[in-house]
Parts: structure tokens; sequence; C-alpha cells
């Protein structure tokens, strides 16, 4: 028999994206689906979701979830078949592009409900109430479905075994403790040993607390986060949690950004044969509205534009770039925090014939921003995992990235001095000062500088390998130890662990520990 998983995340490309999670979930699904799992894809019904997804059929009424009644609806993806469960609820018919925060950027009142009721009805779907059949294992992606592992518990559901991903700790869905009779959360688990964090219900919690496993999805993430600096106050739960701690990294979708066969760029190239990567050039000119010229280096930045993207410290460091290098172009395509994108405007304004922002959302502008840009400027100050450097060096853009997370994991730096290593395929810099970032991009452009020392770090660029080939065999292995463990009684009372209190120097000694990983 196959096994069968269900991811539960906020979303999943096509049918809604903000983010990297929209790429993974999809793209995971798919290579498990590849490997013999029966994944299914569950993520709210956004009027988006409902248009895109093909052949929807009702599977099941949930009259009683928190926030009112909502509906299970089964089809598949667009474009790639995917299997998919939709919850359509009033709360979901409302969300537009962003389904987290409105039009100002505040966050959606009613956004524990309408999550907490995502989690309730995956639970329903385990608890055979749907004409789904239940999964072996429903694998959590970060907050919006951190409830399960303890729903599952609290209603003693057995044979399903659960797995949290970590995608961004620093978003935890902490909310008021009185939405808890609400969600149907018990006040016996809204205690410091239980959901309560700060004096707020978080959801990310409940995950971390009741999942049979964690993994996050990179291996210095996985050890970034149990040190105060990178665990946003979750590192004492994460160090009592670290038996159940895997890191295992997200791929990249090979198919979708690839410079051979991508429809989104103006003209496909490959190592071997890069003169489509000057018509791209041009295009990404073209787009921005910039002078068009073959020479110009052109520095992209492509993200959310928020502090962790360090918006603020490019904002600061790009005019002594632009009055470094005279002839390089800056573009820029992103949405986020209204003072940044105010900032990269001011810039563009300043520097009419070398800046060129784009404030959006735009696949078309991001494909064609990775293929036709020389450098990829992604400062950040956590980053998880890190999508976008290594969607640029799909397309030989060179990316010059904080030395964090995944991006420590797969970015392989050229070194300060002479010719880089023979590996090297980027430029890594630590820090969030304005001359951390400033050095690290005039590094780049004495790199640019020498054409054979620039092909070769394009080449290595281009050569990586981050398919999701050994991570999807990775989650197989976890689902079938966490499913095996679920083939044992369950707990009905929720087993709350204790939240051990870690200083300072005690974290850092138990991150020099190395963890224990999956291996393939
Ligand atoms: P994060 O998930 O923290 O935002 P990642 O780099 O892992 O960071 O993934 C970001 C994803 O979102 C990438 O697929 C990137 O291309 C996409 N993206 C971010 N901002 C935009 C935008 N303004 N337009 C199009 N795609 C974007």
């Amino acid at each position: 028999m196959k096994a069968r998983v269900l991811l539960v995340a906020s979303e999943a490309v096509p049918l809604a994206k903000t983010g990297g999670l929209a790429d993974v979930i999809t793209s995971l699904a798919r290579a498990l689906r590849e490997r013999g799992v029966d994944a299914t894809v569950m993520i709210p019904g956004y009027p988006s979701a409902i248009e895109q997804a093909c052949g929807l059929k009702e599977i099941g009424a949930l009259p009683a979830l928190p926030g009112g009644a909502g509906r299970l609806l089964h089809g598949t993806m667009s474009d790639c078949g995917v299997p998919v469960v939709l919850l359509q609820t009033a709360a979901f018919d409302r969300r537009a592009a962003n389904p987290y925060v409105d039009h100002e950027g505040n966050e959606y009142p009613d956004n524990a409900l309408c999550f907490g009721a995502l989690a309730h009805a995956a639970v329903a779907i385990c608890a055979g109430e749907t004409a789904l059949p239940a999964p072996h294992v429903v694998h959590a992606n970060d907050w919006h479905a951190g409830l399960i592992p303890t729903l599952l518990k609290l209603r003693g559901i057995e044979g399903v075994g659960t797995l949290l991903t970590i995608h961004n700790l620093a978003f935890q869905g902490n909310f008021p403790m009185e939405t808890a009779a609400a969600l149907q959360i018990p006040p016996e688990l809204l205690t410091p040993e239980g959901l309560e964090f700060w004096g707020k219900l978080s959801f990310l919690k409940a995950g971390l607390l009741h999942a049979d496993r964690i993994s996050t999805v990179s291996r210095t993430y996985a050890n970034e986060i149990l040190t105060p600096r990178f665990g946003h106050g979750m590192e004492g739960l994460l160090n009592a949690a670290r038996e159940r701690l895997l890191a295992i990294r997200n791929g990249v979708d090979l198919t979708a950004w690839d410079a051979e066969s991508d429809t989104l760029i103006a003209r496909p190239f490959s190592f071997a044969d890069m003169r489509g990567k000057s018509s791209c050039k041009r295009d990404l000119q073209t787009l921005f509205q910039l002078p068009i010229d073959p020479f110009a280096p052109i520095l992209a930045i492509g993200s959310r534009i928020t502090h962790q993207k360090m918006a603020d410290v490019a904002v600061a460091s790009l005019p002594q770039v632009l009055r470094a290098h005279p002839r390089a172009q800056v573009v820029v395509l992103g949405r986020g925090d209204k003072a940044y994108e105010a900032g990269f405007r001011l810039l563009a304004s300043q520097f009419p014939d070398r800046v060129a922002v784009h404030i959006g959302y735009d696949e078309r502008r991001a494909h064609a921003l990775h293929a036709g840009a020389d450098m990829l400027l992604h400062g950040s100050r956590f980053e998880p995992f890190g999508l976008t450097p290594l969607y640029s060096m799909r397309y030989g853009t060179v990316p010059i990235a904080s030395r964090v997370g995944g991006m420590a994991d797969t970015i392989a730096d050229a070194g300060l001095h002479g010719t880089p290593d023979a590996g090297a395929n980027g430029i890594l810099f630590d820090g969030d000062a304005c001359e951390d970032m400033t050095r690290a991009v005039s590094r780049a452009f004495e790199l640019y500088a020498q054409p054979v020392v620039w092909h070769a770090l394009q080449r290595q660029a281009m050569a990586a390998d981050f398919s999701w080939a050994e991570p999807a065999q990775q989650y197989i292995d976890a689902y079938r130890d966490i499913a095996a463990d679920a083939a044992k009684p369950c707990f009905v009372e929720p087993v709350a662990e204790p939240v051990a209190e870690v200083a300072a120097s005690e974290a850092a000694t138990a991150c020099d520990e190395p963890l224990q990983y999956m291996t393939a």
C-alpha cells in the first residue's frame, strides 16, 4: 500500500503564493508522488485557489469549524496534477492576493479562526469524516497548520503520525488567549508548559510540543534556531525537542527555473551558449525602462521588501554602490513594508537612469530578473533556506548573500583575496551594517571585472545541484519512521514536554554539537 501523506500549508503554487513556502509545498508533493508516495496538498480555498484548481468536487461538509461552517473540495493543481484539498469558508472567500494581511499590510483580525479551521478540517480528514481516506502522516507546515498535532491528540485519533516543518520561525501564530474557546482548545492546555507563549496562545508552540517530529529546511538554520539570536524566543523549547528535530533542506523545482526551457524569459540559454543571457539582459532593461546597455552590470534585488531581507540596509548601501560603480544599474522587484518600498522608490527618483523599482508581485518579472541580471543581492538577517539565490544561480546570476541559514549551506563564497576557489559560486557576507553589504557588493564588482573569474563563478552557480532527489528521500524516510511510531497506541491526554530554560552560553554549546540528521 502506498504511504498517504497530507501536506497542510497556507499556500502552494500555482494556487496561492507569497513566498518560498508555496514553491516548496507543490514541488515537494510532486517529488514525493514521483517516488511512489500518495501525497495530497491541503490549503485554504482562497478565491484564487478555487478558480485555478481543476475538477473540484466536494468531499465533506464541516458545519462546526472555528468561525463557522466550511466545506472541503478535492481536485488537482492545474499545471502538475498534484491532488489538492481546499477548505472553503466564508472568511477564506474574502482573502485576496496576500492571504495574511489586508491592503494596508495589517494582519486580518480573524487569522486565528481561519487557520484554526484549517487545522480542524485536516483533523476531520484524519478522523475519517470525509470521503478522503485518512493519511498515515500529516505533514504540517509552519504555524498555519501548527494546531494539527494537538487536535489529533485531543481527539485521541490513533494511527496518524505528524511532522511539523518550520519554514520560518519568525512567524509563530501567537493570538490572544481569548481565542482558545472558539478554537476548541481546553483551558487546561493554556499553561506555560502547554500552548501559552508570553501570554498568548501560540499555534507554532502547539506544533512544536505535540508533533511526532519537527524539521526545518537547512542544516545551518536547524542549529541557529537553538540559539537566542535566531530562536525568536522558542530556542528553549527547541532545545528540549532536539531529539525530534531534523534538518532536511529544500529543493528547487528544476523545470520551473531552467535557463534552457523557461518560457517566461526572452531567450533560452545554457552555460555552453550564453548568448541568450544578453537578450535576457536587454529584456530586463526594457521591462524596467532602463537604458539598454549590454555592458552595464545589473545588480538585482527580488524579494519581500522587509526587515528580515535587510531592505533597510540595501536602501542605505545602494547610493554608495551606485557612486562607486558609475555604469551599474539596479533593478528591484518586491513588495512589503511601506517605509522600505518608499526608500527604494526614492532611490529610483534620485538615480532615474540607473535604478528601476517595481513594487508588486510578478512572476514574469521575477524570471526576467533572475535571467537578465548579473548579480543578485540577497541580504537577510535570517534565512531558513533561501530559494531566491538558488533560482538566480540557475541563470548564471551570481548571488551576493548573507552568510546565514540555508544560504550558508548552499552558496560557496569566492573568498576575500585572489582567485576564487574552484567550487565558489557566489559571495557571502556577515553582518547587517551598511558597510558589510557595500563591501560585499564591491567584491562582486571586482570579480565581475575579471571575465575569466566571473565565468568560472557563473559555471559553478549553474552547475549547482539542489534538486529534490535527496531531500524527498529524506522526507520519505522520516514519514516511514513517523508512521511506524504512530501505529502504536497514541496518547489521549496531551503530553506537554517541559520547557528547558537555556542560558545563552548553554545554547551556544548545544548548537556546537551536531544534530542528528537524516541520511538518505
Ligand atoms: P521567502 O520565502 O522568505 O520569501 P525565498 O527566497 O525562500 O524567501 O522565496 C521567495 C519566493 O518568492 C521566490 O520564489 C521568489 O521568486 C518569490 N518572490 C518574492 N517576491 C516576489 C515578487 N515581488 N514577485 C515575484 N516573486 C517573488
